[in-house]
């Protein structure tokens, strides 16, 4: 049996000139798949009830199931993705009242092995990668749930996307191609995967590249991200300029406010002169405890003070506006309450 979710419009088609069907078929099959979000080949009414029937017995729309779905009093939505093999991956709907944008933020694996100190997803350990298919089916699965068109993807779920990056290069080109989500709506993060930041620089990706940095020098970020003592910020200060020079496209740096650890005015002073001759802007993010946790949030003030600071270095600085913390949906809480496993 075929699942037709993932599909690009030439695999459809293989499955329609088997079936003696006109690749107009194939069209409409891929119209209804990404842009009108059916969730039964039924749905599909401008087939013919007796090609569907015959799709039908060759044909699924999806495999995957929705194992728990959760909202918060914000809009927001978080759904834990069972795969048929078992495995479990988390996205999340994020919408704001202001905006016309639905962003869906997914996964790219099961678990991760790059284990931050203060992500619940690191402390699940890797399980596996998702494949392309299998990130499709999260931006498939909200749109499906909620009858909604998702505008933008953010690769922030579980998972590290640059130890994955063949199945997130292929997912990335389907949203543009299939999902017709414009390549600058998209946005890949990572921990600093250097050797993958450079083939990003390679390939000229134009989708934004978040780097998450969250600390000012490497001592503090060695503490909070083992993946420093792999990949410097040395090292990964001369990549990110290699990577805008190749690219000409601004990277967005992460910075996750943690109280007394990485929020203090010495530290928004060391960051600014880091980033200073990198072209990027800066997003905070301050931080969301769960349960269990080793850190504190940072206070308003001391967020305000972090980010005049950094702007007054000359640096676009936005305070990530918290969505879902009610239902450890925000940044590193996923995993925080499921096993994924
Ligand atoms: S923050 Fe990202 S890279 Fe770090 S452990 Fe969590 S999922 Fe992995």
């Amino acid at each position: 049996m075929q699942i037709l979710s993932g599909l690009t419009l030439k695999e459809i088609e293989e499955i329609t000139d088997k079936l003696h069907a006109s690749k107009f078929r194939a069209r409409q099959i891929h119209n209804w798949i990404y842009l009108k979000s059916a969730a039964k080949i039924d749905e599909m009414t401008d087939l013919s009830v007796k090609f569907r029937e015959e799709l039908k017995k060759n044909a699924l729309v999806s495999n995957v199931k929705i194992k728990t779905k959760q909202e918060s009093f914000d809009g927001t939505i978080k759904y834990l993705i069972e795969f048929p093999d078992g495995g479990c991956a988390e996205t999340v709907l994020m919408r704001f009242d202001n905006r016309a944008n639905l962003t869906a933020c997914v996964s790219s694996q099961i678990g991760c092995a790059v284990n931050c100190s203060f992500c619940a997803t690191g402390r699940l350990g890797f399980v596996r990668n998702l494949t392309y298919k299998e990130i499709i089916e999260q931006v498939l699965t909200i749109q499906r749930d909620t009858g909604l068109k998702i505008t933008n993807v953010v690769f922030m779920g579980q998972g590290e996307p640059l130890l994955n990056l063949e199945n997130v290069l292929k997912a990335m080109e389907i949203f543009n191609e299939n999902f017709q989500i414009g390549v600058r709506r998209l946005t890949v993060s990572t921990s600093g995967i250097i050797p993958q930041i450079n083939k990003l620089a390679e390939l000229k990706m134009q989708s934004t590249l978040a780097v998450s940095l969250h600390a000012p020098n490497h001592e503090i970020r060695k503490t909070i991200m083992g993946i420093e003592n792999q990949y410097n910020m040395n090292d990964l200060k001369t990549a990110l300029k290699n990577y805008t020079a190749e690219t000409g496209r601004r990277i967005t740096v992460e910075y996750l406010l943690i109280k007394d650890l990485n929020d203090t005015l010495d530290c928004a002073k060391q960051l600014a002169d880091y980033i200073h001759d990198i072209k990027c802007n800066v997003n905070l993010i301050p931080y969301n405890p769960v349960a269990g946790s080793l850190y504190q949030k940072s206070s308003n003030n001391s967020v305000m003070r972090f980010k005049s600071i950094l702007e007054q270095s000359g640096k676009k600085v936005t305070v990530r506006l918290e969505r879902g913390a009610d239902i450890d949906a925000a940044c590193g809480q996923l995993g925080g309450r499921n096993n994924t496993a």
